[in-house]
């Protein structure tokens, strides 16, 4: 079958990085077509470029055949190329027919025929979109589909949509791949990058897969096996589970009571969320991003105002410590925002190692003892991983993953009594994240109560003793980890309570909830 968009041997330079080197690609009509690769292999630059948002150095495109010249996306809609990427372009106090005419010449003078045609492509696709909703009052997996229709609208046949799952809860994810079959059921072809195993062998037909800028394979989904995938992505041999001891807890080491805390315009991010951590646990947050899992970490340590409520570590009320205070009185906190907080990109790593601890290495002479920082140092780079491995290195030029791994080894080496981390694998490439899967569960059973933040809901049944899920700033529910079925916690991150009316939501949508992230 002739592939509907077929790329030859593309090469897309950066400064540094040689993003795509040769890189063929095609995909065809009716296929759904999985593009995987670690972070940084390339996927998101191929898929620009095939949407003509990057010009290429060289390489062919051709569409049925054809040679195909791409100066900006305009192109690519008029060729039949549409791209989701992960931040909608929506207005969001728009209707969902406004959006979809935007920037159409004839649009707006046309709504009432628009939203019949919106209404005959959402039925016929199975996307279930009103054309008369404000989009901003949409749940995220609608907003996600208002991209897709408005694609349809303009006659895509291609549609290319960069880690859509990401935002996703467990059902939306559900519901956005019966759209995605519908689809391809209908002709279309559909390119869908993920690093997420287990939706390739459920969505794909074919993958993809690419490893520093280069393709390594391209087979059919039904010849693989995840552990197969894993290996052709990272170039060896991955274990993807975590072999894992019952859970020691004991006492109560933090207990977080009625906290409220504000989002930077002042409506409450966390609302009266009460949650207690014990010695010997990790516990799960689960959630959608954004529902207030920032504000929660950074309150914790105080690097937020607290608006009311109290934090209590050991007994002792630190609510309004300084963050510095937090630290001697070892609660340690790994950010998801790893750049910008708790890193100064100016010093060396090894200043940044210490970071916070700094006292501990202040000689009489008042001088800081720079052998033993170095020493530290260099033992912290050689058990993370850290790379480049030298302390004299200016942290600001370390990679987001790699100033990840500074920051844990600089939480774990402070022998915290609570270790609060925050997407602690985002960005991170499979064998990274092994190891950080590791060294959070010696934490635990080192007798350390440990809260991971996540969005990545395999990472918090993986490794949670228990899973509290977090909606809107509030605690929806607690379960153990080993009675927890998937389902309800995915009803959970939609607001939906256990035992309550399916359909209803726990609060009333905040128009600013739903911020597309
Ligand atoms: P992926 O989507 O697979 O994570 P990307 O295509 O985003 O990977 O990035 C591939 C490489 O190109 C990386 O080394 C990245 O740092 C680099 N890169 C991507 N976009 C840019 C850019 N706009 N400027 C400079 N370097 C970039
Ligand atoms: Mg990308």
């Amino acid at each position: 079958m002739t592939p509907f968009l077929s790329a030859r041997k593309i090469v897309k330079r950066f400064p540094g990085a040689l993003a795509n080197d040769n890189v063929d690609f095609d995909v065809r009509p009716g296929e759904i077509h999985a593009l995987l690769g670690e972070n940084g292999a390339g996927k998101s630059t191929l898929m620009q470029v095939l949407y003509g948002l990057y010009s290429r150095d060289s390489g062919e495109i051709e569409l049925e055949g054809k040679p195909l010249e791409l100066s900006s996306p305009a192109d690519a809609i008029r060729a039949g190329i549409g791209m989701i990427h992960q931040e909608f372009m929506l207005v969001r106090r728009f209707t969902v027919a406004e959006n979809i005419v935007l920037g159409l010449r004839d649009g707006r003078f046309a709504l009432t025929a628009a939203s019949a045609r919106i209404s005959r492509i959402s039925e016929q696709f199975g996307l279930q979109v009103d054309p008369g909703q404000i989009v901003e009052q949409l749940p995220v997996g609608v907003q996600q589909r208002v991209e897709i229709l408005k694609l349809l609208y303009r006659k895509a046949r291609l549609l290319i949509l960069d880690e859509p799952t990401a935002v996703l809860t467990p059902q939306e994810t559900t519901a956005l791949f019966a759209v995605l079959r519908n689809l391809a059921a209908q002709g279309h072809a559909v390119v869908i990058v993920t690093h997420k195993l287990g939706e390739i062998m459920d969505i794909s037909d074919r993958v993809t897969i690419m490893r520093d800028g280069r393709v390594v394979a391209s087979v059919p989904t039904a010849q693989q096996s995840e552990a197969n995938l894993a290996r052709l992505m990272v170039g060896r041999e991955v274990a993807l589970s975590v072999s894992k001891t019952p859970a020691r807890s004991g006492r109560v080491v933090v207990e977080i009571d009625g906290l409220t805390v504000m989002d930077n315009r002042g409506h409450p991010a966390v609302d009266t969320l009460s949650l207690e951590l014990r010695t010997g646990e990790i516990v799960g947050l689960a959630g959608v991003d954004g529902n207030g899992q920032s504000e929660l970490a950074q309150a914790l340590m105080n690097l937020r105002p607290v608006h009311a409520g109290h934090v209590r570590l050991n007994g002792a009320d630190i609510t309004h410590a300084s963050p510095a205070d937090h630290i001697v009185a070892r609660m340690a906190y790994v950010p998801a925002d790893r750049r910008h907080v708790g890193t100064v990109g100016a010093l060396s790593v090894g200043l940044n190692a210490i970071l916070g601890h700094h006292r501990d290495y202040a000689q009489a002479t008042g001088l800081m003892d720079r052998a033993r920082i170095r020493d530290f140092c260099t033992g912290l780079m050689r058990r993370f991983d850290v790379r480049p491995a030298d302390p004299s290195y200016a942290a600001g030029k370390l990679s987001g993953g790699n100033l990840q791994k500074v920051q844990l080894g600089r939480a774990i080496s402070s022998d915290p009594l609570a270790l609060i981390v925050e997407q602690p694998t985002r960005g991170l490439d499979v064998g990274a994240i092994e190891a950080v899967w590791a060294e959070l569960l010696a934490q635990r059973d080192a007798g350390k109560a440990v809260l991971l933040i996540s969005a990545e809901l395999q990472e918090i049944l993986n490794l949670s003793d228990r899973i509290a899920v977090i909606f809107e700033g509030r605690i929806l529910g607690i379960v153990e980890n080993k009675e927890s079925d998937v389902e309800q916690i995915g009803q959970m991150m939609a607001g939906v309570i256990p035992g309550r009316n399916r359909d209803r939501r726990a609060a009333p949508l905040k128009a600013d909830v739903h911020a597309t992230a």
